[in-house]
């Protein structure tokens, strides 16, 4: 199965591809988790990503769609993939339609997670993650079922994003309501478009994308 999944900065796309994945034992390429590991790396990569990132703003289209088109030509996508936060201009999916089609492979669907801008500070300004194996945690909309430890791995060190202070948040918001809406057309276009409503427990929501795959 080869899914794209869209949603503003907070919508939950992190948090539904744990559970995609975990069932539908695909990959899950999130183009913000591999920028984030080439910084820690120190790599060219990230060295291009990092300033953008900094600033809440999109890294070029051209490095992106390098990254993902290396990763999609990887042998562990050959029965699926998840996409999370790729595509995010409509350069962007223009691109990914080629490399689709210079694969072979086809997208199956594009689920969009909608949630209101207002609620998506709130997420983000909370949101911690596992250190040790990256799991999404919510100070008070979803922490770990012991405080300080993690529910999949047991680990105690978590941190937060920098990006994920007030102001960075705004700005990622912004950008990205600006972009997203051609992609949206570009998908719908093509019939692949699923929008659902996440703002909604977060079981609600897996329920309703498990729903949308077994058809
Ligand atoms: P994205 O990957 O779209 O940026 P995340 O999955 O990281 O979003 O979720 C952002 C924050 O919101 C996290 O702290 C997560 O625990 C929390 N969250 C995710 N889904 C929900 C939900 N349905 N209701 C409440 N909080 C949620
Ligand atoms: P995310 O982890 O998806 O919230 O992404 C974090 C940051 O990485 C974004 O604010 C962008 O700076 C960068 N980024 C992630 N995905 C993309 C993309 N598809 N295009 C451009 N920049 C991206």
């Amino acid at each position: 199965m080869n899914l794209v999944l869209m949603g503003l900065p907070g919508a939950g796309k992190g948090t539904q591809a744990e559970k995609i994945i975990a069932e539908y034992n695909i990959p899950q390429i999130s183009t913000g988790d591999m920028f984030r590991q080439a910084i820690a790396n120190k790599t060219s990569l990230g060295l291009k990503a990092k300033s953008y990132m900094d600033e809440g703003e999109l890294v070029p289209d051209e490095v992106t769609n390098g990254i993902v088109k290396e990763r999609l030509a990887e042998s562990d996508t050959k029965d699926g993939f998840l996409l999370d936060g790729f595509p995010r201009t409509l350069d962007q999916a223009k691109a990914l339609d080629d490399m689709l089609q210079d694969l072979d492979k086809k997208l199956d669907a594009v689920i969009e997670i909608q949630v209101p801008e207002e609620v998506l500070v709130d997420r983000l300004s909370g949101r911690f993650i596992c250190r040790n194996c990256g799991a999404t945690y919510h100070k008070i909309f979803n922490p770990p079922k012991v405080e300080g430890t993690c529910d999949r791995c047991g680990g105690h060190d978590f941190y937060q994003r920098d990006d994920d202070k007030p102001e960075t948040v705004r700005n990622r918001i912004k950008v990205n309501v600006k972009n997203s809406e051609p992609i949206l057309t570009h998908y719908d276009k093509k019939g692949l478009l699923r929008s659902i409503d996440g703002n909604r427990e977060i079981d609600e929501v897996f329920t309703e994308i498990q729903q949308i795959l077994a058809k």
